[in-house]
C-alpha cells in the first residue's frame, strides 16, 4: 500500500503499517498505561475513540491544522469552533495567540519552515512503521511540534519520579522512530528537535533539543517490544486487558465479586 496525506490514517493503513501512536496504544506511556485489547479494538475499527472535543483539546487541534497548511479542511471538519462570520470563537481565541506567539519568533519560525508533513515508511524490527514528520530540514533535522499545558511541567510517578513532558508522552519514543525511519531512506542521521507550544495564557514557546542518549534509550524499548505488538497484529497472541481504559469499561463482563482489597491495587 502507497501511503499518501490523505489515507495515511486509514484503517488500511494503520493494520498495514505500524505507527509511534498505535505503538503507545499498544506499549503505553508513563502517562497513560498502553492496553493491548483497546489497541487491537481501535485497529479493527470495533472501538472509535471517545473524542472528548474539549476545549484543550480542539485549541491544539487548531494549532497542529494551522501548521500543517490544513487549516481550510480543519474548519470544514469543526463548524462548531467558529462564529458565523467564520473567526474562532472567544474560548478558542488563544489558539491564535499561541500561533501569533510562534511565529514572532524568528528562530521557532526557521525550525517551522522545514518540509510540511513529510511521510516515510521503513522495515524495522520486524514491522513496516509509518511517520509523518511536522517539519522536516533534509540533511540538517526532524522537528515534531507540541501543543502542551506547560513546557515545564513536572510529572510525578511512583516508580519513575519527576519527569518532563516528553517521558510522559512518550516523545522520545517518536523522536528515536522518526531518526531511524529517516536514518534508513536517506542514510543520515539527523538531530531530532520538538518545537513547543504551551496553551497558558500567556503562551510559552521553546525548541527542544533532544538528547541522542535519550533516542538511543528509547529505540533498545521500542526494538524489544515490537516484536509482539506484530504477533498480536497478525492475531498470534491474545491481547491483555488494562482494565483502566474506557475501552475496558465499556467491555468488561463481570463474572464474580472482587475482595474490597483489590479495588486499589498494589500502592
Ligand atoms: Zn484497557
Amino acid at each position: 500500500m502507497l501511503l499518501t496525506s490523505e489515507n495515511y490514517y486509514s484503517q488500511e493503513a494503520n493494520r498495514d503499517y505500524l505507527s509511534v501512536s498505535q505503538y503507545k496504544d499498544f506499549m503505553g506511556t508513563y502517562g497513560k498505561p498502553g492496553c493491548e485489547e483497546y489497541a487491537l479494538a481501535k485497529l479493527n475499527g470495533t472501538w472509535a475513540e471517545n473524542m472528548e472535543d474539549s476545549d484543550a483539546l480542539m485549541v491544539g487541534s487548531y494549532v497542529d491544522a494551522h501548521f500543517e497548511g490544513t487549516l481550510d479542511v480543519f474548519k470544514a471538519q469543526h463548524p462548531c469552533m467558529f462564529k458565523k462570520d467564520g473567526t474562532l470563537m472567544a474560548k478558542y481565541l488563544r489558539a491564535n495567540e499561541m500561533i501569533q506567539r510562534c511565529e514572532r519568533d524568528e528562530l521557532f519560525s526557521q525550525f517551522m519552515s522545514g518540509q510540511k508533513q513529510v511521510i516515510m515508511t521503513a522495515d524495522l524490527f520486524g514491522a513496516k512503521w509509518k511517520i509523518k514528520i511536522d517539519s522536516y530540514h533534509p540533511d540538517k533535522c526532524i522537528v515534531d511540534l507540541k501543543t502542551c499545558q506547560s513546557v515545564s511541567k513536572v510529572f510525578y510517578h511512583p516508580d519513575t519520579g519527576h519527569l518532563n513532558f516528553l517521558d510522559e508522552w512518550g516523545y522520545y519514543i517518536q523522536g528515536a522512530v522518526y531518526q531511524k525511519v529517516v536514518e534508513i531512506n536517506t542514510g543520515k542521521k539527523l538531530p531530532f528537535f520538538i518545537a513547543a507550544v504551551s496553551k497558558e495564557k500567556e503562551p510559552e514557546i521553546q525548541l527542544i533539543a533532544v538528547e541522542q542518549s535519550k533516542l538511543d534509550e528509547a529505540l533498545v524499548n521500542v526494538e524489544r517490544n515490537t516484536p509482539k505488538i506484530v504477533a498480536l497484529k497478525a492475531g498470534r497472541y491474545t491481547p491483555m486487558r488494562c482494565e483502566q481504559c474506557d475501552y475496558c469499561k465499556h467491555t468488561r463482563v463481570l463474572k464474580s465479586p472482587i475482595w474490597s482489597s483489590a479495588l486499589i491495587g498494589e500502592v
